[in-house]
């Protein structure tokens, strides 16, 4: 089994919105592939190609409320995928962790994949206002594509390598997900926690329920082991350069 990291554009913002300290500050989008025998996962998908043009009509409304987006035609889903040799048709599952445009924006990109999300996540998406208050906008996941809604911890291959772990709070039914191999686990955050500095600061955003983001932040540290990973959601410092190079292209 495989994982990699990969980055789908940056983020420009105000330091405050994403728990961080400074003026503007540029953030990775990333998502995951990993490659098991029984077929490949994503875990969330990234931003959807039409970002990639600046005169997106749904990257210029992002633009008015001071969040900017660069996003190159070599950061698609597909690109990367191509990049690793992956058909994007013979993607299995895409495992959301939850319903934001950043995590689901590429599913267009993955025709042939069973969504696989939190019941929660799921009912929530499609509630006019709980969507309305948390930002989830169905254009973006309501694409027709299979949904496996789960409920709780979920064995996504049955054999234990790849686990879904509820982490509730920054939406109604975020999930995160443990990846193990033999050499440890990586956790993949999620947007459960933007970047390191939060794990102390505990500055979630503020359309987040604070409680729930707590307990989920508790539960998750709890698992660490000494060998574990764990990969925030937006964390500059865990991508270096290779997160800050694609933005200056763009
Ligand atoms: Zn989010």
């Amino acid at each position: 089994m495989r994982l990699f990291g990969c980055v789908c554009g940056q983020f420009h913002s105000p330091a405050e919105g994403l728990g961080m300290t400074g003026g503007r500050v540029a953030v990775p989008v990333p998502f995951y592939v990993i490659e098991h025998p029984d077929g490949v996962a994503l875990f969330d998908c990234g931003l959807p190609a039409s970002m990639g043009d600046p005169q997106d009509p749904f990257r210029q409304a992002l633009q008015t409320q001071d969040l900017d987006v660069t996003f190159g035609p070599e950061e698609t889903v597909t690109r990367h995928l191509e990049r690793l040799d992956i058909d994007p048709a013979r993607v299995r599952y895409v495992v959301l962790s939850h319903l934001h445009f950043d995590h689901t924006g590429g599913l267009h990109q993955v025709p042939n994949a069973t969504v696989v999300v939190q019941r929660q996540e799921w009912t929530a998406g499609f509630d006019d206002d709980v969507a309305a208050r948390y930002f989830l906008r169905k254009s973006f996941f309501n694409l027709g594509h299979p949904v496996q809604q789960v409920d709780g911890e979920h064995d996504l291959f049955g054999d234990g390598s790849v686990t879904c772990i509820p982490s509730p709070g920054h939406t109604p039914g975020h999930q995160s997900l443990r990846v193990r191999n033999s050499q440890g686990d990586h956790i993949l955050v999620g947007d459960a926690c933007y970047n390191s500095q939060v794990v102390e600061s505990r500055n979630f955003p503020a359309f987040s329920d604070h409680s729930a983001m707590n307990r989920s932040l508790d539960n998750l540290l709890a698992l660490r082991e000494p060998q574990t990973v764990m990969i925030f959601g937006h964390d500059p410092s865990q991508w270096g350069a290779a997160a800050v190079l694609p933005s200056l292209r763009a």
